[in-house]
């Protein structure tokens, strides 16, 4: 049977949109990259006044980034997914070339393997 593409599509332009708008709150795109997020910086015109603080604002900077580096890490999947969507290829699997189980596919939209080939 084939897949409902349109169903498909559909779930990952949603998260896309929701991924888009997470990442906004914390970063920024590169303007030379739209895919592309880069942490935004603190507001550095508020000097810390002591050494713990210094150290929450390095400890919230690095939450941020991996933050940042999971959610962009995401939205690169679902972008490679749309673009092979685009061309035909959606739900094959990228390593064996078999159809990827469509059970698979609704729980994970994005998933660009069959479960045998899962890393
Ligand atoms: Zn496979």
């Amino acid at each position: 049977m084939a897949l409902d593409l349109d169903y498909f599509r559909k779930q990952l332009e949603e998260e896309k949109t929701r991924l888009e708008g997470e990442l906004s709150t914390i970063a920024h795109r590169n303007p030379d990259a739209p895919e592309d997020w880069t942490v935004s910086q603190p507001d550095m015109n508020v000097m810390p006044a002591a050494k713990e603080e210094v150290a929450d604002v390095e400890e919230e900077l690095e939450n941020a980034a991996s933050v940042e580096y999971n959610l962009e890490s995401r939205l690169r999947d679902i972008n490679e997914v749309l673009e092979k969507m685009r061309q035909g290829k959606y739900g094959v699997c990228a390593v064996g070339g078999e159809l990827i189980d469509e059970a698979r596919l609704r729980a994970n939209p994005a998933a660009i393997t069959c479960v045998k080939h899962a890393k």
